[in-house]
């Protein structure tokens, strides 16, 4: 992250001799001279924009007679140098980019030793030019005396790069419509008419490609809907500046930073009402997701010719993909796997060795909270308060990451997806052997997921029976608040609420609506939600309103449920003979498994507001929900729903008194948003009430929440802020997702702190 290079400028400035390297122990400094005693404060003040000092341990020795400072190459032997995130283009090179005296004017891969991509690029460590995808770009000598020369601000910055030496860029235009737009010669300012013509454009990124379309032109957006066969998931979106994002959400202080942070994540906002961008962006959302231009060809987009006024206001920038495989990189990769999703390809020759998405985050109380880490982030290590042995965490199977450990360092892999094609698993092992290759790391044992079916869970198995690793299987919502742990460094027990849609629980059934009391070496389940039948399993998640019948059945106990089917407007709406059927097989477990799973209550009460009856995306019934809450002080005391609690640990806490306080409240007609209100204000109270129970019968003062769930900022905040003001200390997932993208991280911990421990031999 350009940090050798600062310390050499920072010795060269105080007159002082010496070097710097990279050592397996971190970075070793010698400085000799006159103002040696002021150097560590220079340094503090004078970090690299990414780079943190985790320590500093500094002392005199003999001076050695130094005659110049030089940056020693860094070391090979036994340890492992840290591999910089990608970034986003800095304030010096983008005015440079829009300065037509420039030599770099316009040139879409100008960086610094502050900017630009490193871990998509870098092949081997340590990360120097012939290591990275630049090695074949021979420098010019401009570039080279820049590369060089200490004093310049491009001074070891290894993609360093012009229109001279430097890679291209080039239009492929594949759609016969559009193929007079521009004369061939100026690809950049084709693509930006192709966008305005309303066609849909391929446009390599840093760590994959994007599809990109005017998000101002509806037609374009719900074309692109079409082709990429995603009828509701949300569109992320691209504007040139926070100054046009807000008019089209509402951003607070706190998240203009985040979006303007040189990680450049995409950050959920709340919408303007009325902001004038079509719904189609993200249906039934309250929330768009906005981030800014990262590469100088982003930028170029906005500002091609014109650096006053930008082309677009927003455009959509969607991972390109087929739905649920990984993001393609390649030139001829996109060519082939995006043919039909995109009218034209922005393509150019520097190529991507590691895959990375764009992060998605959401900013609540000050805290950035983590939907997707990914680009800008990964592969950042996460510190231990302590060293573990080497291991692997293997995660779970939707959003998933792995994670490895060194030392006291814990490096979560960057969002590796839904685990569900082998595509997505070369993409796991080619992630997984470079980051293994990077950090040095020669993991022993192996933690898993306890789910049969899971393909991270089968490939631990195979390597585990192939005798190369040992292994430990770890229940999901352990490993969930074991990510907490982690993070937060907890080492003594604590309350874990983990609620989520589905993880495998020890009695086979789907578990998701946990209370566990747990350290790393052990859990308890203290108590869950009530388990209800799944009619037809996978399919009742992707039409939600099953899990509402079946929820209604168990209310209705011996009662009559049609009777609750026709308040809910369920018989009207499905048929009677749908209905027969599911409850039908609602009593058989081979069709129609047992889940106590939180995010099925959400599906559930989704359904039965008549808000999403079909989930075309994980969660799309949860969040639609969570939307239709009032605005914020419209309806504060709304009121709560019953429920019960069975008599003895594990406690069941049962949910038929909210299902009919729903149902009732149906048969008054009281609008979604007061249903949602309610619910929400329900199961808030449920995790306060239950984790106040817990606490005092066993004398746990520690709260840790995760789990899908909490990405609800209602549902979160509300837990919070009723558990501190109960005395508990809370803590969440901090550097990592809440959701199944912490498993990994989870497992790794428990594992580690097993082996460490000499217990549990695996
Ligand atoms: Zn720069
Ligand atoms: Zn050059």
């Amino acid at each position: 992250m350009g940090f050798r290079p600062t310390v050499y400028n920072l010795a060269r400035n105080l007159r002082l001799n010496g070097y710097v390297t990279n050592t397996s122990d971190g970075v070793i400094i010698e400085v000799e001279g006159a103002a040696a005693g002021g150097f560590e404060s220079a340094l503090r003040n004078g970090l690299p924009p990414l780079a943190r000092i985790e320590s500093i341990a500094a002392h005199e020795a003999p001076p050695a007679g130094y005659t110049e400072f030089r940056i020693i190459e860094s070391s090979e032997a036994g340890g492992f140098t840290h591999v910089s995130p990608d970034i986003s283009v800095c304030d010096d090179c983008l005015k440079e980019l829009l300065d037509p005296a420039d030599r770099r004017y316009q040139y879409p891969f100008i960086n610094c030793t502050n900017c630009g991509p490193r871990y998509s690029i870098t092949k081997k460590v340590p990360y120097d030019r012939p290591n990275t995808t630049m090695s074949v770009f021979p420098m010019c000598p401009q570039c080279a005396a820049e590369y060089h020369d200490p004093s310049n601000r491009r001074f070891h910055a290894q993609p360093n790069a012009c229109p001279e030496c430097g890679p291209q860029v080039k239009l492929k235009i594949e759609n016969e419509k559009f193929k007079n737009v521009g004369n061939g010669a100026d690809p950049i300012a084709a693509a930006i008419e192709l966008l305005r013509k309303g066609a849909i454009v391929a446009v390599k990124g840093i760590g994959g490609f994007h599809l990109c379309c005017d998000a101002s032109n509806e037609a374009a957006v719900r074309l692109l809907r079409e082709r990429k066969m995603r009828r509701n998931k949300a569109f992320a979106l691209m504007s040139p500046d926070v100054e046009t994002i807000r008019r089209f959400c509402i951003v607070s202080p706190d998240e203009e930073a985040v979006l303007r942070d040189m990680r450049r994540p995409i950050v959920l906002l709340r919408k303007r009402a009325g902001s004038g961008l079509t719904e189609s962006i993200a249906p039934k959302n309250r929330y768009l997701g906005f981030m800014l231009p990262y590469t100088p060809l982003h930028y170029l987009l906005f500002y091609y010719g014109q650096a006053g006024k930008a082309h677009f206001d927003a455009i959509v920038a969607t991972s390109g993909n087929l739905s649920e495989e990984p993001i393609v990189t390649g030139n001829e990769e996109a060519v082939e796997r995006l043919a039909g999703l995109a009218d034209a390809f922005l393509l150019h020759n520097r190529d991507i060795f590691m895959r990375v998405d764009d992060s998605v985050v959401r900013v609540s109380d000050g805290k950035t909270l983590f939907i997707r880490r990914s680009r800008g982030y990964a592969p950042e290590a996460i510190t231990f308060d302590d060293d573990m042995p080497d291991v692997l965490g293997s995660g779970a199977e939707v959003k998933n990451t792995f994670a490895i450990t060194k030392g006291n360092a814990v490096i979560v892999s960057q969002h590796i997806g839904d685990m569900e094609n082998l595509e997505t698993l070369r993409f796991y092992e080619e992630t997984l052997e470079n980051l293994r290759q990077v950090y040095r790391c020669d993991p022993a044992a192996v933690a898993y997921d306890l789910h049969p079916g899971y393909l991270a869970t089968a490939w631990a198995l195979e390597k585990i029976s192939e005798g190369k690793m040992k292994g430990l299987g770890v229940q999901h919502h352990y490993a969930h608040i074991a990510a907490v742990m982690a993070e937060n460094n907890i080492r003594d027990k604590v309350i874990g609420v983990a609620w989520d849609g589905t993880g495998y629980g020890e009695d086979g059934n789907l578990w998701g609506g946990e209370f566990l009391v747990c350290d790393a070496y052990g859990y308890e389940r203290a108590a869950h939600l009530s388990y209800i039948p799944l009619p037809g399993g996978a399919s009742a998640i992707r039409e939600n309103w099953r899990i509402a019948v079946s929820y209604l059945k168990q209310a209705a106990g011996s009662g009559d449920v049609y009777q609750y089917l026709a308040d809910a407007g369920f018989v009207q709406r499905f048929g009677k003979n749908k209905i027969d059927l599911l409850l039908r097989i609602m009593d058989d477990r081979a069709v129609s498994p047992l889940s106590c799973g939180a995010g099925r209550l959400f599906d559930a009460v989704s359904a039965l507001a008549g808000i999403c009856y079909e989930s075309t995306y994980e969660g799309e019934a949860a969040v639609a929900l969570e939307s239709a809450l009032p605005e914020e002080g419209a309806v504060l005391d709304s009121g709560t729903y019953n429920y019960g609690v069975s008599g003895s640990a594990p406690y069941v806490i049962g949910l038929s008194g909210m299902i009919s306080g729903i149902a009732a409240d149906l048969k008054k007609a009281e609008p979604a948003g007061i249903i949602s209100l309610r619910f929400h204000n329900t199961v808030i109270k449920i995790i306060i009430d239950m984790v106040c129970r817990i606490s005092s019968e066993n004398g746990i003062g520690k709260v840790a929440l995760s789990g899908g769930c909490f990405q609800n900022a209602t549902l979160l905040h509300g837990v919070m802020e009723g558990l501190s003001a109960r005395g508990m200390r809370v803590f969440i997932n901090k550097e990592i997702p809440c959701n199944d993208g912490c498993v990994s991280l989870g497992q790794a911990y428990i594992l580690g702190m097993r082996l460490k421990a000499q217990l549990n031999p695996v």
